[in-house]
């Protein structure tokens, strides 16, 4: 009896694992990963919140969703009325419960963590909001009265598209400008279906048309109207920039431009939003390559690597100068990673791709690294170990290294304030930039970060805007006040 007991206070301690696809299946496919909770074991895993007075783990969400009372009705298996919670201050559940780092954000701050594993606010996220829409039952709040004021939202990513929701939900007519032909970000062009089917995205697209924001796409703004022609021409009111971070970078070494040699960008594009690993059924091509180099230690890399193997690649290396503890993808990509047989060549670093005689990459020379001192960003920078270059065949490279600032919108917005990297300056609590009347947030303010900041960067612009409107507040002090 006292067996039984212990041995269910050790479950307690552990999270409800998701079922999920397994390694050698997947890698012959792109379906999602993981096939999320049943009902039994969302209720089962929702029963180790402990509905605490003082919930730690809402202090590390940035939109504040209300974690122990999405929770509880999980456990009353009030599952709808749980999906209608989290959506009280989160616009996007079925995205931020797959693609949230949840270890560092509410699920770092869950008490439940400190004697076991914290419970699975992200999974939990995940399954309200996929029963909501397998029930059909999406919710549409009550259209509030029109205010008769006109806003832009420019760039249809996470972080546009949480704006353009809540300031729809505030009354003002929205439209929606997206560069690309289909609106998501990101969420659609940079994360490969089998971590974010496309269908859950356009989902979520669908529910922010509902609420009543247009949505223009095919539509680059600093081209086909700048900014200026927006509010002078097009009687814009106001307008919030969140065109992400999404310029390529190069390591400047030689051979970049050879062919095999992509950006991460372009390949992932080429994948997830031309659908390229359907060719022909679908336009866009793609070189799949026998033995492929990803360089870098970051989700892009991460992604990058399991669509090479699923490209059909027999061996699939990731390059990364540092060691495995220093890198910034989420752990549990790193981790499926690996079981998908991504060969890790740590403490690495390339310095040229060769050339077969014909303009094609053939091999890439690389050096082994050694850890030194911190660097300004607090990890131990990599250090060259001399005399260690050695050579390694491969047909495709894909650098993923990161990205920076494009300049097409904010080079036509000259008195839009940049950092000297180029970034728009905004503030913090609200967005505002140096222009009036505009706000900034997401990836374009703070450089490449995560779904979830950028979505609170839209809901703080959407509050400030709101006052803006009300007052036209030019002041950041006083309008920082006033929210
Ligand atoms: P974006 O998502 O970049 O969207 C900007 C949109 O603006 C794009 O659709 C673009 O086409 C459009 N646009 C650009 N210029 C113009 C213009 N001039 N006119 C009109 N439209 C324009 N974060 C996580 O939290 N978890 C993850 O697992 C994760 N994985 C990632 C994997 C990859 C491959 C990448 C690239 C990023 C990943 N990130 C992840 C980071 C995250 O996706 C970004 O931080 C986030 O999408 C930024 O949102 P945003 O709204 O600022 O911009
Ligand atoms: Fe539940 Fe953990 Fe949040 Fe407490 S901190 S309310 S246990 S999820």
């Amino acid at each position: 009896m006292e067996e039984q007991e212990e041995k269910k206070e050790q479950k307690k301690k552990i999270k409800v694992k998701m079922r999920e696809q397994p390694p050698l299946e997947r890698i012959k496919n792109f379906n999602e990963v993981p096939h999320g909770y049943s009902p039994e074991e969302a209720v089962e895993e929702a029963t180790r919140c402990l509905s605490c007075k003082r919930p730690t783990c809402v202090d590390y969400c940035p939109v504040e969703v209300d974690i122990p009372g999405f929770l509880k009705l999980v456990k009353e298996g009030k599952f709808l009325e749980a999906a209608y919670k989290v959506k009280e201050t989160n616009a996007l559940p079925a995205v931020c419960g797959r693609v949230c780092p949840q270890e560092v954000q509410c699920e770092s701050g869950c008490i439940v963590g400190k004697k076991g594993e914290p419970v699975a606010i992200g999974n939990l996220e995940r399954f309200v909001a996929d029963y909501e829409a397998e029930k059909g039952e999406v919710m549409i709040p009550e259209k509030p009265k029109p205010t008769g004021r006109k806003i832009a939202v420019i760039g249809s990513g996470p972080g546009g598209l949480t704006c353009a929701a809540d300031l729809a939900m505030s009354g003002h007519q929205v439209t929606l400008f997206e560069a690309l032909h289909k609106a998501g970000g990101v969420l659609i062009y940079g994360i490969p279906e089998f971590r974010l089917p496309k269908q859950i995205v356009a989902r979520e697209v669908d529910y922010i048309k509902k609420l009543g924001v247009e949505l223009v796409v095919n539509a680059v703004i600093g081209k086909l109207f700048t900014i200026d022609e927006l509010f002078n021409e097009y009687g814009y009111d106001a307008c919030f920039i969140c065109i992400g971070a999404g310029l390529p970078m190069f390591m400047g070494i030689p051979g970049e431009n050879l062919n095999g040699v992509y950006s991460a960008n372009e390949f992932l594009t080429r994948s997830n939003l031309m659908k390229s690993y359907l060719f022909p059924n679908y336009d866009t091509p793609i070189k799949k390559g026998k033995r492929v180099a990803v360089v870098g230690g970051g989700n892009v890399a991460m992604d990058s690597a399991r669509i090479a193997m699923r490209l059909g690649a027999e061996k699939v290396y990731l390059i990364y100068r540092r060691s495995e503890v220093e890198m910034p993808a989420r752990k549990a990509e790193v981790h499926h990673a690996h079981e998908e047989g991504i060969e890790f060549l740590l403490l690495t670093n390339p310095t040229r791709y060769i050339d077969d005689g014909k303009g094609n990459v053939c091999a890439v020379e690389c050096v082994k690294m050694e850890l030194g001192e911190p660097d300004e960003s607090g990890r131990r920078k990599p250090v060259v170990i001399k005399g260690s270059e050695f050579q390694m065949e491969i047909d495709i490279a894909i650098p993923a290294l990161g990205t920076k600032a494009n300049p097409l919108l904010t080079k036509t917005t000259t008195d839009l304030k940049l950092n000297k990297r180029g970034y728009i300056i905004a503030e913090e609590a609200t967005g505002m930039t140096s222009k009036r009347g505009v706000f900034a947030g997401g990836d374009i303010v703070t450089g490449a970060a995560t779904v979830i900041l950028a979505m609170g960067a839209g809901r703080k612009a959407a509050r400030a805007t709101n006052e803006y409107l009300k007052w036209k507040y030019w002041d950041v002090s006083n309008l920082a006040k006033a929210i």
